[in-house]
């Protein structure tokens, strides 16, 4: 069964090819654009990729195209993107401003030009359908939460990767088992005493931190939108909500351009004025600007803030695993958020941390109460295999 996932900006198309064969995953082809202004020739040419390379003969090859969708009005978990899913996904576009968008625009464009594809999303608040009620509250009047102002969460798919591989690298099989199965039965499969306790920090172009117990998440700390929780590379992080009315009465400014300022100009690029990219954002800092030092300093204040949040929730934890771009690679910010937490048993190996680039690694010293660990994550291969499990099991 071939499987592609489809990742869609909105001036960029990625993909990946899965194959699934007699319980064996692989990767077939991966490929990407940037900087698409024809979105339908970029889909052209992505198919035609996968032909040249043999990793298909025709398009109906293909058993799905998966998608890793970011919300929708009253669906969740891993749905077949027919109209209604899609005009639902639409309805919630200005919660989403950067992200929906494309995926609705692109999503009727495969729908085009694979007829006879199906075309299934993992909706990546589907991670948190089981976080506890009080975790999914604003304090806003029901009515509000009603229509969809509460916590939601994102970047499920890499923190149910992030769930499911740290457990298997901390021998616990129970655990991983009932994360694989969570969207089969909802975290009921048993496991033993005592419950792991991870949390996860996916820290990169957008960041979140999410508190794990035995593979089920308690909370994440992307709330209503993906613009929430952590500073993200260009987009705000937490905002006190009366930061909008005082901006709209005493600044004159439009809410059009609030909203703009708020998803393109805030973030580490809004606070350090010199970059979207950390890297940037480093070598400013090391040649002495001072708001780029800021910038740096407040992503690992944030960062603290939401792994201490965790730590109380899960009542300390077993492992704290670092992943995407910046979590994956980059060894003095993962210092920084470590330093000084040995009363709570998070104690880092700085030779083991230092050496430890887009790999699977331990980078706490042998012993340590709390395993720092460090796993790429792999988004994609979790929508693919939630997409094949849909399609081998369709709801009724
Ligand atoms: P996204 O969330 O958009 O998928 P990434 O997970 O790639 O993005 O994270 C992007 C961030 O990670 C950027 O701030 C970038 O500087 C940082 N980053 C990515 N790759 C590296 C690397 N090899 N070394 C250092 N920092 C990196």
């Amino acid at each position: 069964m071939k499987i592609l996932v489809a990742n869609l900006g909105s001036t960029s198309l990625k993909w990946r090819l899965f194959e699934f064969t007699n319980g064996v995953e692989r990767m077939l082809h991966k490929g990407g654009f940037e900087r698409v202004s024809d979105y339908p020739r970029a889909i052209e040419d992505c198919l035609g990729q996968l032909k040249a390379a043999g990793a298909i003969t025709q398009e109906s090859d293909l058993a799905a195209v998966g998608f890793k969708t970011v919300l929708a009005r009253g669906v969740n978990g891993c749905v077949r993107l027919d109209d209604p899913v899609v005009q639902a996904m639409e309805a919630f576009n200005a919660i989403a401003p950067a992200h929906n968008p494309p995926y609705v625009s692109g999503i009727r464009l495969f729908a085009q030009r694979v007829p006879e594809v199906p075309l299934v999303g993992l909706f990546e608040t589907a991670f948190y359908q089981w976080i506890p009620e009080a975790a999914t509250r604003y304090g806003v009047p029901d009515a509000w939460h009603q229509a969809g102002v509460r916590r939601w969460g994102y970047h499920g798919a890499s923190h149910k990767f992030i769930a499911e591989r740290s457990a298997e690298l901390l021998g616990r099989e129970d655990v991983a088992e009932r994360a694989r199965r969570l969207y089969q039965d909802g975290g009921t499969t048993p496991v033993r005493e005592p419950a792991l306790r991870v949390i996860s920090c996916h820290l990169g172009g957008s960041s979140s931190i999410t508190g794990i117990r035995n593979g089920v998440a308690v909370g994440n700390s992307l709330g209503l939108s993906p613009q929430s929780g952590l500073p993200h590379n260009n987009r705000v992080g937490d905002l006190d909500a009366m930061a909008v009315p005082f901006l709209l009465r005493s600044q004159g400014l439009s809410l059009e351009e609030i909203e703009k300022q708020l998803c393109r100009e805030g973030g580490l690029k809004g606070v350090s004025g010199v970059s979207n990219d950390i890297r940037d954002i480093q070598t400013a800092a090391d040649q002495g600007h001072p708001r780029a030092r800021l910038a740096l300093d407040f992503f690992v204040h944030e960062t603290r803030r939401w792994i201490g949040a965790y730590l109380a929730q899960l009542n300390g934890a077993d492992a704290l695993v670092f992943t995407a771009g910046i979590g994956e690679n980059r060894a003095e910010t993962r210092a920084a958020i470590c330093a000084e937490l040995d009363q709570l048993g998070v104690v880092l190996d700085p030779e083991r941390n230092a050496a430890t680039r887009a790999q699977e690694a331990v980078i706490s010293p042998p012993g340590a109460k709390v395993t720092v660990m460090v796993i790429p994550t792999n988004e994609e291969l979790v929508v693919a295999r939630e997409v094949k499990r849909f399609l081998e099991h369709p709801p009724a």
